[in-house]
C-alpha cells in the first residue's frame, strides 16, 4: 500500500490565505491565462500518463484501459469543451427583451466566485477532480482540492503534479482524511463542490450552512434498469453488465438493479451467463480487464451484503476480502427488502428484480430515493416515455449505461438525495460564476419615460 504525506492540519489556514491572496492579485481575470491553465491540466495528464495509470492500478487494481476509458477521456472531454469555450462562456448576457427598459441596456455577467473546494471521492479521482477544476478556472477562480485519502497512491502522485502543471498560488492540493477535511471546512470558501456520499455530504453542508457558502454535492444512489421483454436482449446484456462492472462497480451512475418482468427472466438471466463469459473466458479473478474495491473495509461491505441476500446468485459470487476481490456477481430474485436494496452496493454486483410488469417496475422506482440515473432498454418510444414520465432521477437514458456522464456538453447532477448542481462543462462554469446584472441608464430616458417616478407624484401615475 502506498503512503500519502497528509498536509499539516495547521498549514491549512495558510493555504487558504495563498489562494486568497492569489486570486486577489487580479491574475485569473485574463482570459488567456485561465485558458493556458487548462491546457496546463491536459499536459499534467498527457505527460504521466503512464504515472497516473500505475498509481490507479495501486489503488484500485484498476486496467489501465479502463483509467483512460473513466478518467482521462472525460477529463480530456472537460479540458478541450472549456479550452475551445472560455470566450464564449464569459461574454456578458443580455436578457428578455423589454420595450420598457431596454434603452437601459440591462445584461448580466460572469464574475469568478473567489476561491473555490473541491472534495472528491475515490472512485475516479482525477476527472472527479479535474472536471470541476476546468470549469472552476474557466470561471476565473482560485482552487483548494482534497483527493480522497483512499486513494493514496494517485493522491500523492497529483499532490506532486499539480503545482509543477498549474499557478502555485492559485491552485493547490490538501491531501489527508476527515481531521484535515473538517479544518478546511471551518474555513471560508466562495463556492464547495463536494462529490461522495450522502452521509459526509450532510456535514459538508452543515459546514457551509454556516458561512452560507454555495455548494454542489454529487452524490450517489441506486440506479436502475427497466428492462422491456421486446428489447435486443444480448445488446442490453452487454452494456448493463459492462456499466456494472466498470471500475469492478464502483461508478456513481453504475446500474445497481435491473427491474425485469417476471416471465422473462430466464431469458435475461442466459444472456447475462453469455455475456459474461464472453467479457472473462479466463474467469474474472485471472482477468486483466477486472479492477478491486478500493479498500478491505468496502470489501468486506459488498461481501456482507451478498451474505445476507435471499437472492440467487447467477454468475460469480466468490469474494475474498484480503485481495479486496469481490467476483462480477449477478443475483436473480432480488426483493425490495432484501439486503442488496438496502444501500448503495458501489461495487460489482448486480440485483435482478422480478416484477409483474412496468406499472409495478415504475412504482419500485418511486418507493425509494431519486437516483443519479433512470436506465430504460427498450425500443419502444411509448415504453421508454412511460417509465421516464413517472420517475424522477438525474439523467434518462435509453439503451446505454454510464456513458451518460463521459458526454463533455452533457452535465451530471442529481436531484434530491442524488445531489443538487451540476458537474461539468458550462453547467458547472455557471456554478462557479457569479451572474453580476448591471445596466446603464441614459440621460435622455428621464424626460421621455421615466420622470414620473420623482415626487411630488401624481394619481394620473397610478397605473395598476
Ligand atoms: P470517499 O470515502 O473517498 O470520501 C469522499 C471525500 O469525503 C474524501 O475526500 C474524504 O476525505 C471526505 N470525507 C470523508 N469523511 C469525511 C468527514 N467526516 N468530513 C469531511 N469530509 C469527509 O468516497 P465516498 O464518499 O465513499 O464516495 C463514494 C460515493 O460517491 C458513492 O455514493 C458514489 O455514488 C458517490 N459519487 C458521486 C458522483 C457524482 O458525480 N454524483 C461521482 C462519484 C462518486
Amino acid at each position: 500500500m502506498s503512503t500519502l504525506t497528509y498536509t499539516a492540519v495547521e498549514d491549512i489556514p495558510k493555504v487558504h490565505a495563498t489562494a486568497r491572496k492569489a486570486f486577489d492579485s487580479g491574475k485569473t481575470k485574463s482570459l488567456t491565462f485561465r485558458k493556458e491553465q487548462i491546457a496546463q491540466l491536459g499536459y499534467l495528464i498527457k505527460d504521466n500518463a503512464d504515472r497516473l495509470r500505475e498509481a490507479l492500478h495501486a489503488d484500485l487494481g484498476r486496467p489501465y484501459e479502463e483509467t483512460d476509458m473513466l478518467d482521462f477521456g472525460p477529463a480530456f472531454g472537460q479540458i478541450k469543451l472549456a479550452y475551445e469555450s472560455v470566450e464564449k462562456w464569459n461574454k456578458p448576457q443580455s436578457v428578455d427583451f423589454s420595450l420598457n427598459w431596454f434603452p437601459m441596456r440591462p445584461k448580466m455577467f460572469p464574475e469568478p466566485k473567489g476561491v473555490a473546494l473541491l472534495i472528491a471521492p475515490f472512485n475516479i479521482p482525477i476527472f472527479l477532480l479535474f472536471g470541476p477544476l476546468t470549469s472552476a478556472i474557466a470561471a476565473g477562480n482560485a482552487a483548494v482540492l482534497k483527493p480522497s485519502e483512499q486513494t493514496p497512491a494517485t493522491s500523492q502522485l497529483l499532490a506532486e503534479l499539480l503545482p509543477k502543471y498549474l499557478d502555485p498560488e492559485l491552485y493547490h492540493i490538501v491531501n489527508g482524511g476527515v481531521p484535515e477535511t473538517t479544518r478546511l471546512l471551518e474555513l471560508q470558501w466562495d463556492h464547495i463542490l463536494y462529490t461522495g456520499n450522502g452521509r459526509v455530504a450532510r456535514i459538508v453542508a452543515a459546514a457551509a450552512a454556516k458561512h452560507l457558502t454555495p455548494l454542489t454535492l454529487e452524490l450517489g444512489g441506486k440506479n436502475p434498469v427497466v428492462l422491456d421483454p421486446k428489447v435486443d436482449i444480448k445488446m442490453a446484456a452487454k452494456r448493463i453488465l459492462w456499466g456494472r462492472f466498470s471500475n469492478s462497480g464502483q461508478i456513481c451512475v453504475c446500474p445497481e438493479y435491473v427491474l425485469v418482468p417476471a416471465h422473462f427472466q430466464d431469458t435475461f438471466v442466459d444472456a447475462i451467463k453469455e455475456t459474461y463469459q464472453s467479457f472473462f473466458p479466463e474467469g474474472p479473478e485471472n482477468s486483466k480487464s477486472f479492477a478491486r474495491i478500493v479498500t478491505e473495509a468496502h470489501a468486506a461491505r459488498i461481501k456482507r451484503l451478498l451474505d445476507e441476500t435471499k437472492g440467487k446468485i447467477v454468475v460469480g459470487g466468490q469474494t475474498d476480502v484480503s485481495k479486496r476481490y469481490i467476483a462480477p456477481t449477478v443475483v436473480r430474485d432480488v426483493t425490495g427488502d432484501d439486503s442488496l436494496m438496502s444501500e448503495e452496493i458501489f461495487g460489482p454486483v448486480l440485483a435482478i428484480v422480478p416484477v409483474k410488469d412496468v406499472d409495478e417496475a415504475i412504482s419500485f422506482i418511486r418507493a425509494r430515493d431519486y437516483p443519479l440515473a433512470v436506465y430504460v432498454f427498450s425500443h419502444d418510444k411509448k415504453f421508454q416515455r412511460k417509465v421516464f414520465e413517472n420517475t424522477k432521477s438525474g439523467a434518462a437514458v435509453v439503451n446505454e449505461t454510464v456513458v451518460n456522464a463521459g458526454v463533455p456538453s452533457l452535465p451530471v447532477g442529481g436531484i434530491g438525495p442524488s445531489g443538487t448542481g451540476y458537474y461539468s462543462g458550462k453547467h458547472a462554469f455557471e456554478q462557479f460564476s457569479h451572474y453580476r446584472t448591471t445596466l446603464n441608464n441614459p440621460g435622455w430616458v428621464d424626460t421621455l419615460i421615466f420622470n414620473f417616478r420623482y415626487p411630488p407624484f401624481k394619481p394620473s401615475y397610478r397605473k395598476y
